[in-house]
């Protein structure tokens, strides 16, 4: 099991802001890290963490991250859990106070650690918004499934939008497919954070038609105990779990408004944003 130590509460969209610090041991090699990540999902369960962190605050906030694997077991290494909206602790808070990590265990260039988790946020949008799923796998099932077998749901209404979003959810599996073949020969583009933006929008408009259908009964929930699940799960249990579990979506693995963003300037050649912080040296930031 793996995780990934990149937010930070002051670096979510602006991940290039982190200011979790990696020093030089000069003496071993080894690399001395201390700050806080949040929001890490299964770090609880996780052995091996990749690991952004900040070699130097002289540079522009891009350019003086790097990248490492991180040991979970590191005795500076805490976990503490963050409950979710869902009642679950699927994510939590980790803080790392004086993390020994080898130079061996740090990937890609010293100053370098940018570029590389531009490939892991990339192949993260892939992963979250173009899982392999059969027909009427994903969120539509469920809902497909009560439509069919409980005739006394159905209003008119209803039917004209969830043939909308089964029409919408079956062109999302199988752009996600081809999305998946284009992949064999290389890196995901930008177009992996347009998939992984109709992902998020589909689980949230068919979670939320799934309780309007099931009326009182869409609004139970079976268990708000506090629980630390061994995986992340986007549409098990029931429908109120999915309606809550689905508010996530748009937040995870980049912000909908941020791949909005991304694909507006990376995909459609819009503009960019201005961007006045982009060549002063990270120190110097407010923060
Ligand atoms: C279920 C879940 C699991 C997660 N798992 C992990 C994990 O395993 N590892 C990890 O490192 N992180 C994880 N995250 C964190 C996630 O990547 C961040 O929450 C996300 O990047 C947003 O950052 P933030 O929460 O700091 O919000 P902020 O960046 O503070 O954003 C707040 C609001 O401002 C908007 N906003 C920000 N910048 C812009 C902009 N330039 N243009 C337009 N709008 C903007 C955002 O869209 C958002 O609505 C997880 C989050 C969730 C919800």
């Amino acid at each position: 099991m793996w995780c990934q130590l990149f937010s930070e509460p002051g670096a979510g969209s602006d991940l290039a802001a982190l200011g979790t610090g990696a020093v030089r041991d000069e003496a071993s090699g080894d690399w001395i890290v201390n700050g806080q990540k949040v929001w890490t999902s299964s770090a609880h369960t996780a052995r091996w963490a990749i690991l952004i962190a900040r070699t130097d605050p002289e540079q522009p906030k891009h350019r003086g991250i790097t990248y490492f694997v991180c040991d979970m077991t590191d005795p500076g290494v805490e976990v503490r859990p963050l409950r979710q909206i869902t009642g679950e602790a699927e994510f939590n808070e980790v803080f790392l106070t004086d993390v020994r990590i080898p130079d061996a265990h740090r990937l890609g260039a010293v100053g370098e650690g940018w570029k590389v988790a531009q490939t892991t946020l990339m192949n993260e949008r892939v992963s979250i918004g173009g899982m392999r799923i059969p027909r009427e796998g994903g969120m539509i099932g469920p809902v497909a499934k009560a439509w069919r077998e409980r005739p006394e749901l159905r209003t008119h209404d209803l039917h004209q939008r969830l043939m909308k979003l089964w029409v919408d959810a079956e062109v999302a599996r199988l752009t996600g497919e081809r999305l998946r073949q284009q992949l064999v020969a290389g890196q995901p583009g930008p177009e992996g954070s347009g998939m992984k933006l109709g992902f998020a929008r589909l689980n949230q408009e068919i979670s939320g038609l799934e309780v309007e259908l099931l009326g009182e009964e869409g609004l139970l929930y079976d268990d708000w105990t506090m629980r630390r699940p061994e995986i992340v799960d986007f549409t098990g249990r029931d429908a109120g779990y999915r309606y809550l579990r689905s508010k996530g979506n748009s937040i995870e693995g980049g912000t909908s408004e941020v791949l909005l963003n991304i694909v507006a300037e990376r995909v459609l050649g819009l503009p960019s944003e201005p961007r006045t912080d982009k060549d002063v040296a990270w120190k110097d930031l407010a923060r």
